[in-house]
């Protein structure tokens, strides 16, 4: 059955040869223009992220939520005040949140609170609404808890509206609207050594108090703006992509048909945005700094017969299936790259990856009526350095006529007028200009100030370098656990890898509650031998100096090794996890009273 396919997508090349190769020349010439199309882009924005700006100043109304109906007025919360508080507190009501929190329910964790800058739980899903939202993972390994909530997705890639709807679902089943509060920010989390709680402040007048706290922010949660000369001027009408304006398009975008559209970027949103735009608006302008790779999207309506078969536990089974896939795939590696040198390794690894991309480049010319579009639309990178996007309308919505790409060629859009983005001294004319121009990446404590132990700033902390174990735990900052940080593993799925912290949090604060422990504090060589392990695996990668700019190499800058994900592979990940369980007290301080 279709269903039963795994998904194919290869993110690590294996060293094998191929047959019938073309030379190693053809190779190096594409090689040396990726480096070239790289510098062409540090050439007009040096690395780092200091090329994109907040949604705030002259442009804070753009981070206003469209989704709330209104602004549930409330009293502040005091609970130093009544001596209340609650067991855990998560910051942030997206995934995170949501599976951690069934895991202590099975435990019997009581009180939980969630606290959500949005209206409701979702986090992503709460946020991102645009026009064909959907995850490229397929959904029957995306959507977390299927066997707990009895659920099978509609399709093999699921939509927006179906994954928010599975997160109210579990909200609901696991009973966390109860104690929720929504539409408050966390802006302070500071740790109360002498009652052994952290204090929570928010934008709302609340002061909170917790036992334990989970910084569930989620990975892409702050929207970000190209910094753009002149962007406050323009006259039209304007939103980013994470906070669409219905009300502007009407729900089906039937209110464009006489309205010409900008949209500034051409990353994963923008490329499931742009078809339904072309379908609609009067015209649209894309407005292109760095194509994306644009892969076959292979999707199905679930089959009734085929999710009638499936068992009790299916969906812990089949990740059971990929982790030992994954385990077989790393020993395969292992075993390939016997006889060989790093060199020849890296080589064959590399012609594999650009087959992929002249493969996509292919696609490009074969769907793609103008020449010069087409070529513009060929993305000049190696596989994976920026994220690869899977869509079947993107690239025919630019053989309509109404849809015109102003390929910026790295340079990006610099300048804003009245009327528009300008480019090369022609300022294009639009009446709605969307900001598909993404999000802040990985931080921790987004909007909020973490202060632990001795007046510790997790900020101050991390200035000489994330310092953490397993990217969960900090030293310095009890009974606080991290959720899809850095220096965890990096999973293209990310819903396994947070059940997989989400499970392990469960049982450390379970742990905790067993032996009657206050307080459990990561000790500081486990945290040094953490550190180690990442820097260990991330010496084997040139990913930052090779790759074009993006968010998957902090746009360029060469930074700490230490300050990234950790690339030993998410079953070894899996395992340290499993040891660190097999033995607490040899990794965490507890104290009791
Ligand atoms: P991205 O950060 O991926 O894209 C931002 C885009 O804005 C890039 O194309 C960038 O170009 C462009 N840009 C920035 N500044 C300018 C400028 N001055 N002029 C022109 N273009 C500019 O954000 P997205 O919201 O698209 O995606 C974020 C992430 O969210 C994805 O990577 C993915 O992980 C997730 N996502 C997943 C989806 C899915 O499952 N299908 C769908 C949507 C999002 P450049 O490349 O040159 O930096």
């Amino acid at each position: 059955m279709a269903e039963e396919k795994q998904d194919k997508f290869v993110m690590n090349f294996e060293p094998t040869e191929r047959p019938g190769r073309p030379p190693q020349e053809y190779y190096d010439e594409i090689k040396a223009k990726f480096a070239e199309q790289r510098d062409v882009r540090l050439g007009y924005r040096p690395p780092g992220t200091n090329n994109y700006r907040d949604l705030d100043g002259a442009m804070a109304d753009l981070a206003r939520d469209p989704y709330a109906d209104d602004w549930a007025e409330r009293e502040p919360i005091d609970d130093t005040a009544n001596g209340d508080e609650v067991d855990v507190l998560f910051i942030g009501g997206g995934f995170s949140a949501l599976l951690t929190s069934a895991r202590l329910r099975e435990k019997g964790v009581e009180s939980i609170r969630i606290v959500e800058r949005g209206a409701d739980v979702g986090g992503t899903w709460y946020w991102n609404r645009y026009p064909g939202v959907a995850c490229d993972v397929v959904a029957y390994d995306y959507l977390p808890l299927l066997d707990e909530m009895n659920y099978v997705p509609t399709r093999h890639y699921a939509q927006g509206p179906e994954i928010f709807a599975h997160c109210q679902a579990i909200a609901t089943k696991y009973d966390l609207y109860n104690l929720a509060v929504f539409q408050t920010t966390v802006t302070e989390t500071l740790w109360d050594g002498d009652a052994q709680r952290w204090n929570i402040t928010t934008d709302r007048g609340d002061t909170m108090r917790a036992k334990f706290v989970v910084c569930a922010n989620g990975t892409l949660a702050k929207p970000r703006l190209a910094r753009i000369g002149g962007m406050e001027r323009f006259q039209g009408h304007s939103f980013h992509t994470s906070r669409w304006d219905y009300n502007f398009t009407g729900h089906d975008l039937e209110q464009l048909g006489d309205v010409r559209v900008g949209i500034i970027g051409t990353g994963a949103s923008a490329v499931q945005i742009i078809p339904n735009l072309g379908t609609h608006a009067k015209s649209v302008h894309v407005f292109q700094r760095t194509p994306s790779s644009i892969d076959v999207r292979d999707d199905w309506e679930t089959s009734d017969e085929w999710a009638a078969k499936l068992d009790d536990g299916w969906q812990s089974k089949r990740r059971a299936k990929i982790v030992s896939k994954l385990r077989e795939q790393a020993d395969r590696k292992g075993q390939l790259r016997h006889g060989i040198t790093r060199e020849e390794k890296i080589r064959r690894q590399e012609n594999n990856n650009i087959d992929q991309m002249m493969r996509i480049h292919t696609r490009i010319d074969d769907t793609v009526d103008d020449q010069a579009t087409a070529d513009a639309l060929k993305p000049w990178y190696m596989l994976m350095c920026k994220r690869p996007c899977f869509h079947n309308d993107y690239l025919p919505t630019f053989n309509r006529p109404n849809v015109h790409l102003v390929d910026t060629q790295g340079q990006g859009i610099t300048e804003i007028g009245e009327r528009g983005p300008i480019f090369d001294g022609v300022e294009y004319e639009v009446d709605l200009l969307i900001y598909a121009t993404g999000f802040e990446v990985q931080q921790t404590g987004i909007y909020n100030r973490i202060v632990g132990e001795g007046d510790v700033d997790l900020n101050d902390k991390y200035d000489s370098g994330i310092r953490t174990m397993l990217g969960i735990h900090s030293a310095g900052f009890p009974n606080m656990f991290i959720m899809g940080g850095y220096q965890a593993s990096f999973q293209f799925n990310l819903t396994d890898l947070l059940q997989v912290q989400g499970d392990h949090i469960a049982y450390c604060i379970s742990h905790a509650r067993a032996t009657g422990a206050d307080t459990m504090d990561v000790t500081a060589d486990s945290e040094e031998w953490w550190v180690q392990e990442v820097i260990a695996h991330r010496g084997k990668t040139t990913r930052n100096q090779e790759c074009t700019p993006g968010y998957y190499n902090f746009e360029g800058q060469e930074n700490r090794r230490q300050d990234g994900n950790y690339n030993g592979g998410f079953p070894a990940y899996i395992d340290h996890i499993a040891d660190v369980e097999a033995d607490m007290d040899a990794h965490f301080v507890f104290t009791t009273g």
